[in-house]
């Protein structure tokens, strides 16, 4: 205990937070050094170094003892220990370099204790790369029907008649534990919140369990995952004033409870802006969690059927009241059109289940937009799903044949198209890096927007 807590004071001791005139130039003169490399100051945890220009725009690396990856990132969902469909091998080879998995639904199946005795998350799943663990905030809210819009609520920037709708449910890391209920139990589950945390029955046995502050770190502490978020209570769309105040002043207060938890060696503690979509109470949520000096913050409670201004002005309210020097971590957020977005606002971080939950029903990303294999237009077409994608669906398949997977019920063809929509969005944000580092961004995202959505 007493190692971690002299780690946590070094982590983050103020005087070895770079001040403004030390920043440093770029040779290319296009981006500038917001957090400079202190390989010397930190022998462990989390390191970031971002590069921004003038407008904002960032792209950089994000170091943890499991290892980088490169920023703006997308973390595939992988709730239960596993990115549905992929293996870990998989994964790399589509280049994904970080992933999500959800310490709600891992402590209540296997549980912490079973993981952390087989030697925690990363030797469970057969994962040796970055690990970030959403708290469960989001599951418990949905368990009493309190976060989110009915689930034919579409969002925004995707047409009503396609699954790119992410429903409030199936958000990233966050599928809904109602849609398998055993023992028949109610949308509410019992759900009870006090200042405390939360009470709700397991989905899983039906168990009565007790989230406090403390306790989602303690999962994630023992789980061994790097980068860890607090518990936070989200609210719908859309949701009351007084309520949304209500929702925001209890995630600060937990925030600072979870602050004061200690971390395992080499972990980082995020923190979760919320504030509903009053732009007002999402900037006063973002500074006075930025007060608490977490390693990065997460703007969650976002994409629950809100318009697409909306959201984009609550992310930039939030955004413009946090420190540049931290990673920033779009909850969620996961549609092309909205990811385009957050980057040009400055956020570096995104998860969503859309590559696997749109592969498994036969709904590929490609350059041209969305493919649905299962047409009767694919069951000749010799050609891949989407010519010089390096993924194996595309090198050495066709789309008759992964079209015949689907109608034959394969279990190949929902792996197949997974596997291709993860390597779309790891090129995809390196295209977005790309494109950020050239100083093209904006050309970049008005040639994608003509795909996935007006700006
Ligand atoms: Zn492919």
């Amino acid at each position: 205990m007493a190692k971690e807590n002299l780690l946590r004071k070094q982590w983050y001791c103020p005087s070895f937070l770079p001040s403004l005139q030390q920043f440093s130039v770029r040779p290319c003169g296009v981006l500038r050094v917001i957090d400079r490399d202190r390989r010397s100051e930190y022998a462990f945890g989390m390191r970031v170094q971002i590069h921004a220009d003038s407008r904002g725009l960032r792209a950089g690396l994000i170091e943890t003892p499991h290892g980088a990856c490169a920023t703006p990132a997308f973390m595939p969902v992988a709730t239960q220990g596993t990115v549905k469909g992929l293996l870990p091998s998989q994964l790399r080879e589509a280049g994904i370099e970080i992933v999500l998995a959800n310490a709600f639904h891992l402590s209540l199946r296997p549980g912490v204790e079973r993981i952390s005795s087989l030697g925690g998350l990363h030797k469970f799943m057969g994962w040796d790369g970055p690990i970030l663990t959403d708290s469960g905030g989001y599951q418990v809210f949905s368990l009493a029907g309190d976060a989110g819009p009915a689930p034919s609520t579409p969002t925004p920037s995707a047409p009503s008649d396609e699954p790119l709708v992410v429903r409030p449910s199936e958000r990233a890391g966050r599928e809904d534990p109602l849609r398998k209920r055993p023992h028949g139990r109610t949308a509410n589950a019992g759900v009870q919140v006090t200042e405390e945390g939360v009470q709700f029955r397991s989905p899983v046995d039906g168990a009565s369990v007790e989230f406090t502050p403390a306790r989602v770190i303690a999962i994630q502490r023992s789980l061994g995952v790097d980068l860890l978020m607090p518990l936070d209570q989200p609210v719908a769309w859309p949701c009351a004033p007084e309520a949304t105040r209500d929702a925001m002043e209890r995630t600060l207060r937990w925030a600072a409870l979870a602050r004061k938890e200690p971390l395992a060696e080499g972990q980082a503690l995020f923190g979760i802006v919320q504030g509903g979509f009053d732009p007002g109470l999402r900037r006063e949520s973002a500074a006075r969690t930025a007060a608490l000096d977490f390693a990065g913050y997460a703007i969650g409670g976002l994409c629950l059927g809100e318009p697409r201004e909306t959201r984009r002005a609550a992310l930039a309210a939030a955004i413009a009241a946090l420190p540049e020097d931290r990673p920033r971590y779009a909850m969620g957020v996961g549609h092309p059109a909205d990811i385009l977005d957050a980057i040009a606002l400055g956020v570096d971080l995104f998860d969503c289940v859309l590559p696997t939950r749109n592969g498994r029903n036969g709904w590929a990303f490609t350059d041209g937009g969305i493919v649905r294999i299962r047409n009767a237009s694919h069951a000749g077409d010799s050609a891949p799903l989407e010519p010089g994608c390096p993924c194996p669906a595309c090198s050495r398949f066709s789309r008759a044949y992964l079209r015949h997977l689907f109608h034959a019920e394969e279990m190949l063809g929902p792996s197949l198209v997974s596997i291709h929509n993860c390597t779309w969005y790891a090129r995809f944000f390196a295209a977005t890096r790309d494109a950020i580092r050239a100083g093209s961004f904006e050309a970049f995202r008005e040639g994608r927007m003509r795909v996935w959505g007006s700006s």
